[in-house]
């Protein structure tokens, strides 16, 4: 068996990696390329793979630094199989049509750029028709089933507890009566986060792990810490009539906020303000989640088996025109804004910071990862002035930062996946993570016995499984 890692080796986005088997060619994860705009769309464009020589697509997830490729894929020629669980094949019918939305907008903007210099214009990495076209390729599996993706190779999706339907994958490759097992991790969760189900770390026991190190060398605060912040933030802001401004992606962070919303309301630790979502997917995504009780903790379950949504409750408005989310500028009073895009580069939440920050009773609640040079970045880091619209705007708003709402395990989960699930590994293969994150990993599990590797990209890796 040999193993390329063709995106998300020394970085975190671009997932993909090729398992080459007796002559079979599967993809784990199709992930898009994001950050540093010109090296990441050369990859996009190219990653160095024959999209059409590939048989399988194995999904773990539907973000799209692990699924925003497949459009791509598939206008490339790719016609084989992607074998996902049904929640990841929902989500991706909405987040793939999305991306390529998004990418249409920036091209356009990119082009106009172009021709200005007289240079040709560049045609999309995809397009909606592509991004419509890849679902019919798309087979489903329950968790903790086995499917042959190839001839010789099966598939099976164990619980992640990452995102909805995130599953690791465990492959397991026979010829000749002798079998290979290799599991992925994917992105891997927390136990004991709300909504979704904890990550399965006893399912399998591989001979090659393969696992993420996002956060290979750092810890998080705890959830039930992040609940306390989250209240706290919302009283002292209600107190003062300001509004708490919440920059979330609207699948996944969006509806784990409206959750704990939904308690707090519920047990009267917070006002009842009004609290509007400002992001058009965010409806859709959330109605995904209410088609997939599945995957959820018995908590969730318990909430729906009793004629509750998990999401909803009196005071909860989603805002679907521009007009609804320009008029929430005029309205005085408390309330809870929770409006994309998450790290604040574009979308609806611009106009609410561009109106809000300047108000000292306001306060910005950060909740999730801000990537550098990002505006939500800068707001986290404490920044006096930002600029929104090209405008410079002074930060008089407090601003709140949470970290304990993660959806990746932290240094310590890592390693207790590592040594549970890798136990049987005669080698632990480190991805989906930056040097210093992989590296402090890598180090660790040395310690503790483990054979550790840190591939590169486009690095190949051959393992002996009698091929
Ligand atoms: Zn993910
Ligand atoms: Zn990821």
């Amino acid at each position: 068996m040999r193993i390329t890692f063709y995106g998300a080796a020394g970085s975190v986005t671009g997932s993909m990696h090729l398992v080459e088997f007796d002559g079979r060619r599967i993809l784990l994860d199709c992930g898009l390329h994001q950050g540093h705009r010109s090296e990441s769309d050369a990859l996009n464009r190219d990653p160095g793979l024959d999209a059409a020589s590939v048989d399988s697509i194995v999904l773990s997830h539907a973000h799209i630094d692990h699924s925003g490729s497949i459009p791509a894929f598939v206008r490339r020629g790719f016609a084989g199989s992607i074998h996902s669980t049904s929640a990841t094949r929902d989500l991706c019918a909405l987040m793939l049509a999305d991306s390529a939305r998004i990418q249409e907008g920036d091209l356009q903007f990119l082009n106009k750029k172009r021709r200005a210099r007289n240079e040709p214009e560049l045609e999309p990495v995809y397009t909606p028709a592509d991004a419509a076209k890849a679902m019919q390729f798309f087979h489903t599996s329950p968790y903790y089933s086995t499917v042959e993706v190839s001839p010789g190779i099966t598939a099976r999706f164990i619980e992640a507890g990452h995102i909805l339907g995130s599953a690791q994958i465990e492959l397991t490759l026979t010829r000749g009566g002798r079998r290979t097992v290799l599991l992925y991790s994917g992105d891997l969760g927390r136990p004991a986060m709300p909504i979704l189900k904890d990550p399965d770390l006893g399912a399998s026991r591989p001979d090659i792990l393969l696992m993420e190190s996002t956060y290979g060398a750092r810890r998080h605060e705890s959830g039930g810490d992040a609940v306390k912040k989250l209240r706290n933030t919302i009283r002292e802001t209600a107190a003062n009539d300001g509004r708490v401004i919440i920059p979330a992606f609207s699948v996944g962070r969006t509806q784990e906020i409206l959750y704990y919303l939904r308690l707090l309301r519920a047990n009267g630790s917070v006002p009842r303000v009004p609290v509007f979502v400002d992001s058009p997917m965010a409806l859709d995504a959330t109605s995904i989640f209410r088609l997939h009780p599945e995957c959820f903790d018995e908590e969730a379950l318990e909430a729906v088996q009793g004629g509750e949504s998990p999401f909803s409750f009196d005071g909860l408005h989603f805002l679907q025109s521009v007009a609804e989310s320009r008029a929430l500028n005029d309205m005085k009073g408390p309330s809870v804004v929770i409006s994309a895009s998450g790290m604040c580069e574009h979308g609806r939440i611009l106009h609410h910071l561009r109106h809000g920050v300047t108000n000292p009773a306001n306060t910005i609640l950060i909740v999730g990862f801000m990537a550098r040079n990002t505006l939500g970045r800068a707001i986290a880091d404490g920044a006096g002035t930002v600029k929104i619209f090209g405008e410079k705007r002074d930060m008089k708003a407090s601003v709140v930062t949470i970290d304990g709402f993660s959806a990746h395990a932290d240094s310590e989960g890592l390693f207790e996946y590592a040594s549970t699930a890798g136990a049987s590994a005669s080698r632990i293969v480190l991805v989906h993570g930056e040097e210093e994150q992989s590296g402090a990993l890598s180090e660790r599990l040395g310690g503790a016995g483990f054979a550790c590797t840190v591939p590169s990209r486009t690095e190949t890796l051959v393992v002996d499984a009698g091929d």
